[in-house]
């Protein structure tokens, strides 16, 4: 009888483990989606510009990106550095375009929004094998995830969105200095598309270290208020808004160029990044981040494309 007992309980006990786990995995599911597509990121290697590590991200992220019907193209552009002449590409992505072979034929299609983050990993002298897990790669890992299931839930609205995975946001410097024109790269050379678009889209979202452990998001003070007000609604209705709110200063990041041309663009950054023990350090690694923040930066921001690409 007390063999019976026990296995039963064992049994139950198995039972509630595995309701458990499919619980957890479940609320999860995107989260863990973007957490193994940054490892596949990361797998490349490093990814400054012109790296055989950011051919072979973009190749990831075209194919990933094609099983959901999205196109991508090239933005190739030279531009002189404080190493040298150095060749940059944005990777840019529709979903179902009749044509996508050339920047004229993507400035003929319908954008309302653009979703973007940069994909290069800074060059450190000291650390040749830096990978930027938190910056960019957890980002540009959570908007393939988002355009997987935009593609299947809202195709309509993955056909008004513009995704830019941008090339040389990293400084060649120790730190961007737009007075010499160090970094910013390439969402420089995207917003000069913009500038003759009819109508010009929107809005923008750049996404930048959204993916670690302890998810605190505090975007520049002088972010689009729309925009903010938008993000800090989607927080609210996850139960996040405590981890979302805003800096007390502007910050430089591939925001700046967009809103120059005109399309108010939030850049949805982790918050204190530049007094932490890991920015531009060794320690910017898989161990940074975790599939739970992952996932509240994938609903949040899923949640604000529903909105702002719908709203009339
Ligand atoms: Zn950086």
């Amino acid at each position: 009888m007390k063999t019976k007992i026990s296995v039963a309980l064992i049994l139950l006990a198995a039972v509630v483990a595995g309701i458990w786990y499919w619980q957890q995995d479940d609320t999860q599911t995107h989260g863990h989606a973007a957490y193994a597509h940054t490892e596949a990121i990361l797998a490349c290697g490093p990814r400054p510009a012109g790296s055989d590590g950011l051919q072979c991200a973009h190749s990831y992220i075209s194919k990933e990106l094609a099983q959901h019907g999205w196109s991508t193209m090239s933005q190739t552009f030279e531009r002189d550095t404080p190493i040298g002449k150095r060749t940059f590409i944005n990777l840019i992505a529709r979903y179902q375009p009749s044509d996508l072979s050339s920047l004229d034929e993507l400035k003929q299609l319908p954008t309302r929004g653009i979703l973007s983050a940069h994909l290069d990993s800074k060059l450190i002298p000291g650390i040749p094998d830096f990978l930027g897990a938190d910056d960019a790669a957890s980002a540009c890992a959570l908007i393939i995830e988002l355009a997987a299931n935009l593609a299947r839930n809202h195709p309509k609205l993955a056909k008004q969105l513009e995704l830019v995975f941008f090339d040389g946001e990293e400084a060649f410097n120790e730190n961007i200095d737009l007075s010499i024109g160090d970094g910013l790269y390439g969402s420089r050379a995207y917003a000069i598309t913009l500038y003759d678009r009819n109508p010009k889209p929107s809005f923008g979202i750049v996404l930048d270290m959204v993916g670690h452990k302890n998810l605190q998001i505090a975007v520049p003070a002088d972010s689009p208020p729309e925009l903010y007000a938008s993000m800090m609604r989607s927080a609210k209705l996850h139960g996040e808004d405590q981890r979302f709110g805003k800096a007390s200063t502007g910050i430089i990041d591939d925001h700046y160029y967009l809103n120059k041309a005109g399309v108010p663009t939030i850049d949805i950054i982790g918050a204190g990044f530049s007094d932490s023990h890991w920015w531009h350090q060794q320690g910017d690694d898989m161990d940074l981040i975790s599939a739970q923040s992952l996932d509240i930066s994938y609903h949040v921001t899923m949640t604000m494309l529903e909105e702002l690409l719908t709203k009339d």
